[in-house]
This record gives structure tokens, sequence and C-alpha cells, in this order.
């Protein structure tokens, strides 16, 4: 698989076409970006931790019968994935309360749900990523309806997976985005990718942070953190 000219360069990823029409290949940068661009940073060494910890969760997905993007691990920091249509929503799945929701429903962080959540936005940078429910996106014809019930049932599935996964790594899957991607012939997969920029990670017994919110918030220790996950994930 062979590199040839840049599709795009986002706030993390690189990404470019290849020799194979089919196939894209991403780039993880170490640049982070957060509270809406507003912040910028390096975190050092995450553009590896993100590409292999993502890549091996994709692949424990696909086990799983979850279709992903996943092609094939090229290098530390770059992989082969199929070229997809993203569709233009963040799927965010909760199991206990943080962040923005903690924010906008003035509830403590860290109280457990009963059964997981799932939210939507918009993906749109001129119109901050807006909060939309299902009925939304498909007025904005972001995708129909069957592909919203498929997106909505393959979230809580992964989520399943992957709660089950960190737990058996003394981790707790506190919330993540997902997005989902078309390929030609319509079907879905997940693309994008499933690490600590997009996960909140707490230890399962000290409620330690161990993701991205550790930059977000100024709380040092942002590479540790990174690094830690990559122990727990791989160790
Ligand atoms: N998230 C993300 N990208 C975004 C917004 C959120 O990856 O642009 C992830 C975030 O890391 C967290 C989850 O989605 O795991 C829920 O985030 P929340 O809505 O609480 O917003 P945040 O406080 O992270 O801005």
């Amino acid at each position: 698989m062979k590199k040839t000219v840049q599709l795009y360069e986002g706030k993390a990823k690189k990404v470019f076409e290849t020799d194979t029409d089919s196939i894209v290949i991403v780039s993880y940068k170490d640049d982070a970006t957060a509270l809406d661009g507003l912040k910028k940073g390096t975190i050092t060494g995450k553009g590896a931790i993100n590409n292999r910890m993502s890549n091996f969760l994709m692949q424990l997905l696909e086990k799983e019968g979850i279709p992903t993007h996943f092609v094939e691990e090229l290098s530390d920091r770059e992989t082969a994935v199929k070229k997809v249509s993203i569709v233009p929503l963040e799927v965010i799945v909760r199991n206990v309360a943080a962040g923005h929701f903690a924010q906008r429903y003035g509830v403590e962080e860290g109280i457990v749900f009963d059964e997981p959540t799932i939210e939507f936005s918009y993906k749109n940078d001129d119109l901050h990523d807006p909060l939309l429910n299902s009925y939304h996106a498909v007025a904005l014809k972001l995708a129909d309806k069957s592909e919203i019930q498929h997106i909505k049932s393959m979230a809580f599935r992964i989520n399943d997976i992957l709660k089950e996964f960190f737990k058996s790594k003394n981790v707790k899957l506190v919330d993540f985005k997902m997005e989902f991607g078309r390929l030609p012939d319509g079907s879905i997969v997940l693309a994008d990718e499933i690490s600590p920029d997009t996960c909140r990670f707490w230890d399962l017994e000290t409620n330690e942070k161990l993701d991205k919110d550790r930059f977000r918030r100024d709380m040092g220790g942002v590479e540790g953190a990174y690094e830690e996950m990559y122990r727990r994930v791989f160790g």
C-alpha cells in the first residue's frame, strides 16, 4: 500500500489516498485540541498510542461481529482503513454522568446510570457540533430512519463489548464518542478511532482519570495517563 496525495488534515489525524481506490491511510498526530478548538497542544506519544489502541479495539469488535473500517496497521502511527463516507453524526454513549452531561443537567460527575444513554451531535464545526435527536438527523437527511436504528443498536452493542473488556483491565468506560461511515454498497461500519481522545476512562477503584480530560482540564500527567492506558490494554 502506497500513500499518494493527502486528502485532508484534521485536528488529530491526516488522511491520505493510496494506490488502491477503496483504501485510505490515516496518520495519527500528537496534536491535541479541546474546548471546541480553543485549546491547542501536543501530547507526546499520543499518535502512536491512539493508533495502536484503536486498531486493537477495532479488531476486538470485528471478532464480536461489529464491522469496522480497519484494514491493516502499517506502522506506529499509520493504518490502512476502508475509504468510507462519514455519517456526519457524533454518536455518544454514556454509562456514567460526566463532562457535558453533568454540566447540562446539573448533576455530579460519577453517577452511574441504570441503563446506558445515547445522544447525537451534528458534526459541523461552523455550528459547533450541536446536539440533535434522531428525528432532526432524519429531517436534515444526515441518515435515514433505518440507518439511525442500525447505528443505535451497533452503538449499544459496541458499548457492551468495550465496557466488559475495559473492566477486565481495571478501567471504567464512562462514556465515548463514535463515528460511523458508509461503504460504497451503503453498509455502515464503525470508523474514526477509539482511544483516550474519544473515551472517558476512569480507574475502576480510584476513579483516577486516564484520558484526555487531563488535557482539557489542565490536570497534568497527560502523557502518563495515555501511557498507563496503553499498558493496561496491552499489558
Ligand atoms: N467526545 C469526543 N469528541 C468531541 C466531543 C466529545 O471524542 O468532539 C467524547 C469525549 O471524549 C467523551 C464523550 O465523547 O468521552 C462525551 O463527551 P461530552 O459530551 O461530555 O463532551 P466533552 O465534555 O468531552 O466536551
